[in-house]
C-alpha cells in the first residue's frame, strides 16, 4: 500500500502574499500542479460555502484563500470555476455574503449555481450506491477541494472529506441524513461519496479554524496552517491531530480505517513541513461530540462505538430563537413543530421521539439558538 503525502505550511494571516507563499509551498509538496493539470482544462474549486456569513467568520473557506488558489490555477493554464451547494440559500447569495462572488468577478472565474443533480451509481460503495451529484461538477475535468477546518457535532470534525457533501445538490443532502441516522453509517456514506467524487487535490484552510459549536455557530480559532494532499482522508487525519482530536473522535476517520484506507492512520502518512505535534493547538475546543471518546475507546474498544451512538447529545432550542422557521424547513424527519402551531407565538418544539440527532437544525440556525445538551430534555 503506498503512503499518502500531506504537505503543511505555516500561514498566520490571510495576507495575500503570505497565502500565495503557503499555497504554492503545499502544492509543491504534493508534487506540483503539473502532475495532474493540463493547460486549458476546466477545474472546479470547491470551497466550503455552508451558509451566509462574512469572510472572517470561519464558517466558509476564506475568500482571500479562494482568490489566491484561483490565481495560482489560472497561472498554470486552468479555466477555473467555483461552486458549492450551501446548506441553506442559493450559491449566489452565499457567495455574495462571504466574498466569493467578488473573488469570481475579479479573477474571471465562473461561479456555478449547483442547482441540477444527476444520479450517479457507485458500484464499490460500502453503504450508499446512489448519489445526486451536481451536473456542473460532473462536467469538470478536475475538482480541487478547498475545505475549511471546523468542529462538527456529527462527525467530530469537518475538513476535506466532509466538504465533498457540497457536491450533492440541495435537499438531497437532507435525505442522506434521514437514510443514515447512525453516526457511523453517515460517516461510511461520506467515505463512499469521497471515493466516488475523488478530488485530485484537497487543501484545507486552517489559517483560522472554527472551534466549539461548529460548523456554523462556533468561534474562530487561529491555527495558522494550510495543508494539502491528494488523499483527503490523510489530510483530515493530520488536521485532526493539529486540533487535538484522536482517531475515535472523528467518525469519518473511523470509517476510513474500517475500509482499510492508508490515510486514516498518522503512522502511514508522509508529512512534508512541520509535524502536527509541533503545531498542535492544545486548547482547541472540540465541541459537543468530540470529547472523551478516545479514553473510552482505549478502555472499552468493543463498546465505545455503541456508547457513542447512544450518548450522542440532544438539540435544544434556546430563548435566543427568533422563530424564523429555518430549522423546521431543514429537519429531515419533520421533528420540529410549534407548540401553538404558529411560529409567531412561541418557540419551536422538538419532538424527541422523531429526532435523529442529525444536528441539521444546529448546523443551519442563523441565531446559534440550537445548542446540544448531554441529556435528553424532558417533554410533556
Ligand atoms: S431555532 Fe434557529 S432556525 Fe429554528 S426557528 Fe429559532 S432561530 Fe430559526
Ligand atoms: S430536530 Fe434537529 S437534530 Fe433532530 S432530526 Fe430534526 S434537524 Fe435533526
Amino acid at each position: 500500500m503506498s503512503q499518502p503525502v500531506v504537505s503543511i505550511s505555516s500561514c498566520p494571516t490571510y495576507n495575500e502574499s503570505r497565502l500565495r507563499h503557503s499555497l504554492e509551498e503545499v502544492v509543491r509538496g504534493c508534487g506540483g500542479l503539473e502532475q495532474f493539470l493540463c493547460r486549458g482544462e476546466r477545474v472546479l474549486v470547491k470551497p466550503n460555502m455552508l451558509a451566509h456569513s462574512r469572510a472572517g467568520g470561519a464558517v466558509t473557506t476564506h475568500s482571500a484563500f479562494v482568490r489566491v488558489l484561483i490565481e495560482i490555477l489560472q497561472e498554470a493554464g486552468a479555466r477555473v470555476y467555483v461552486g458549492d451547494s450551501p446548506g441553506r440559500g442559493s450559491t449566489e447569495s452565499v457567495a455574495q455574503s462571504c466574498g466569493i462572488r467578488d473573488v469570481a468577478d475579479k479573477t474571471g472565474a465562473v461561479l456555478l449555481p449547483f442547482e441540477e443533480g444527476i444520479e450517479v451509481e457507485y458500484d464499490s460503495a460500502s453503504v450508499c450506491r446512489t448519489f445526486f451529484l451536481s451536473r456542473e461538477a460532473l462536467e469538470m475535468d478536475l475538482v480541487i477541494n478547498a475545505a475549511k477546518l471546523k468542529t462538527h457535532p456529527l462527525t467530530g470534525l469537518t475538513g476535506a472529506v466532509k466538504n465533498c457533501m457540497g457536491l450533492i445538490v440541495g435537499a438531497e443532502k437532507k435525505k442522506l441524513h434521514a437514510r443514515y441516522p447512525s453516526v457511523y453509517d453517515f460517516a461510511e456514506m461520506l467515505i463512499d461519496l469521497y471515493l466516488l467524487s475523488k478530488p485530485v487535490l484537497s487543501i484545507v484552510d486552517a489559517v483560522v479554524a472554527m472551534e466549539g459549536p461548529g460548523p456554523r455557530s462556533g468561534r474562530p480559532r487561529p491555527l495558522g496552517v494550510i495543508a494539502a494532499s491528494e488523499d483527503a482522508v490523510a489530510l483530515d487525519a493530520v488536521c485532526a491531530a493539529l486540533a487535538g482530536f484522536s482517531l475515535p473522535e472523528v467518525s469519518t476517520l473511523m470509517a476510513a480505517q474500517k475500509r482499510g484506507l492508508a490515510g486514516s492512520s498518522l503512522e502511514n502518512i508522509i508529512i512534508r513541513g512541520p509535524l502536527p505535534g509541533e503545531l498542535r493547538d492544545k486548547g482547541f475546543d472540540k465541541g459537543a461530540s468530540g470529547r472523551g471518546w478516545s479514553f473510552l475507546w482505549r478502555i472499552f474498544p468493543a463498546w465505545s462505538r455503541n456508547l457513542k451512538e447512544r450518548f450522542r447529545p440532544w438539540p435544544c432550542i434556546e430563548d435566543s430563537c427568533n422563530r424564523c422557521g429555518i430549522c423546521r424547513e431543514h429537519c429531515p424527519t419533520g421533528a420540529i413543530y410549534d407548540w401553538n402551531k404558529g411560529f409567531e407565538n412561541s418557540k419551536p418544539f422538538i419532538d424527541y421521539k422523531e429526532c435523529l440527532r442529525c444536528y441539521c437544525c444546529q448546523e443551519i440556525c442563523p441565531q446559534g439558538a440550537v445548542i446540544l445538551r448531554p441529556r435528553r430534555p424532558r417533554q410533556r
